[in-house]
């Protein structure tokens, strides 16, 4: 049977990710029973989850709540609704209506619905260079055309992008929104500096555009401030896609959009034939975690705690192995990005590395806008254990002196 020609013609658009190649032969040396150490995942460390706790939960809720097991409405339960807009006035600054909350499947329902409704085939978006794969992947797939703005480490280049605005312009190519991770950006692990933030918002009013604020790293900041672009605009003009993925575990699927006006109403229509609602068991999960002060006690108190101290491992042994190297050096999120010499390859460094030295690092290229980043890799520290992320770090020093 040939299916081709039954394929809608959006489905030219959809393409598969680049990294897919690794993960499977990582996959493919796991079950021939190699051990390798991992600095590649983009989850939390389960160890760092109080999942003791979440089960306790859990089953409180199923014997207690005969509605966690049916469907709920698709902007999410009234009650985790109201308990997300007083967390986000405690913890991000702002005050946003219930009303205007949607409970999504994770971040990625957020941001998919936000390009259903906001992408028409051939649009202009403009996001940093690098940015988070997925939602390149998920914007492409839209027939959204990717306009990169590079990023240093304080957050997305504002003047290249006034500049890249005023081409565009020049060209007749309308812009419709800016797509942001302003906080632990991944992959590069960069926090946007405040200025770059008041500039990036004044550039998007002057230019009358919207911006979507991915906040998904906006809870794992070690130090230093962030204050959501959100907490800063007083046009509507943010968008917000919200996670708790990073926080409870990205296996439950609950996030958020942050939406007004037309936006709002559409993607109200938009969503419930695609999910019906956000799986229910996790939102009433979530919301017992966060009414109950859980957040407070066992991710700031404790789980950050964690993370943070694995950041300084990862950064220390990167400093002691490869002192001339180039890397970051995050105070929020999950990932450093690592640089090879110029014109190195990541994607035969990373191949090799887990050939010959038993360690998964993710290519960077796939997450550029361009060829500019086929020299980075990007490493996790949130997931594996500090002896690994030694052992890993030192792993790759060693085949970086082999080959530079
Ligand atoms: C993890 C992540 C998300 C959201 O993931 P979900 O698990 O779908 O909530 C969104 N954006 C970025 C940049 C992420 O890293």
């Amino acid at each position: 049977m040939r299916y081709e020609k039954f394929l809608a013609g959006r489905a030219n658009w959809v393409k598969g990710s680049a990294l897919a190649e690794v993960m499977k032969k990582a996959a493919e040396l796991r079950a021939r029973g190699k051990e390798l150490i991992s600095l590649s995942a983009g989850d939390p460390d389960p160890n760092l989850i109080p999942r003791e706790i979440l089960g306790e939960l859990a089953r409180e809720v199923l014997s207690n709540v005969p509605a966690s097991v049916m469907y709920t409405p698709a902007n999410g339960i009234p009650e985790l609704r109201e308990e997300i807009s007083r967390f986000l006035e405690r913890y991000e600054g702002y005050k946003v209506s219930p009303e205007d909350i949607i409970i999504t499947v994770g971040g990625t329902g957020a941001l998919d619905l936000l390009g259903r409704i906001l992408i028409d085939p051939g649009d202009a978006v403009i996001t940093e260079n690098p940015s988070y794969i997925n939602t390149l992947l998920a914007f492409e797939q839209l027939g959204a055309k990717i306009y990169g703005v590079p990023v240093d480490g304080e957050g997305m280049r504002v003047d290249l992008l006034e500049e890249k605005l005023r081409e565009l312009r020049a060209k007749g190519v309308k812009v419709k929104f800016i797509y942001t991770i302003p906080t632990g950006q991944n992959p590069m692990g960069v926090t946007m500096s405040h200025e770059r933030r008041k500039a990036l918002l004044e550039i998007a009013s002057e230019h009358d555009l919207l911006i979507v604020e991915d906040s998904a790293y906006n809870f794992m900041r070690y130090e230093g401030e962030a204050t959501p672009l959100k907490a800063m605009d007083d046009e509507g003009r943010v968008i917000v896609a919200g996670t708790l993925s990073k926080v409870l575990g990205t296996g439950f699927r609950v996030g958020w959009v942050i939406a007004h006006g037309e936006v709002k109403q559409k993607i109200l229509m938009e969503k419930s034939p695609i999910d019906f609602c956000a799986p229910t068991i996790s939102q009433y999960i979530a919301l017992e975690y966060l009414r109950r002060g859980y957040f407070e006690e066992y991710h700031l108190k404790r789980g950050l705690l964690g993370y943070k101290e694995k950041r300084d491992v990862m950064l220390s042994a990167l400093e002691e192995n490869l002192p001339d190297a180039e890397f970051t050096r995050p105070i929020a999120g999950m990932f450093v990005m690592f640089f090879l010499p110029s014109g190195a390859d990541g994607m035969a460094f990373a191949s090799e590395l887990m050939e010959k030295k038993g360690v998964v690092v993710v290519p960077g290229g796939p997450f550029y806008t361009d060829e500019s980043g086929k020299n980075a890799i990007r490493l996790n520290f949130s997931r594996p254990g500090k002896e690994e992320i030694e052992e890993g770090i030192k792993r790759l020093a060693e085949l970086y002196r082999e080959k530079f």
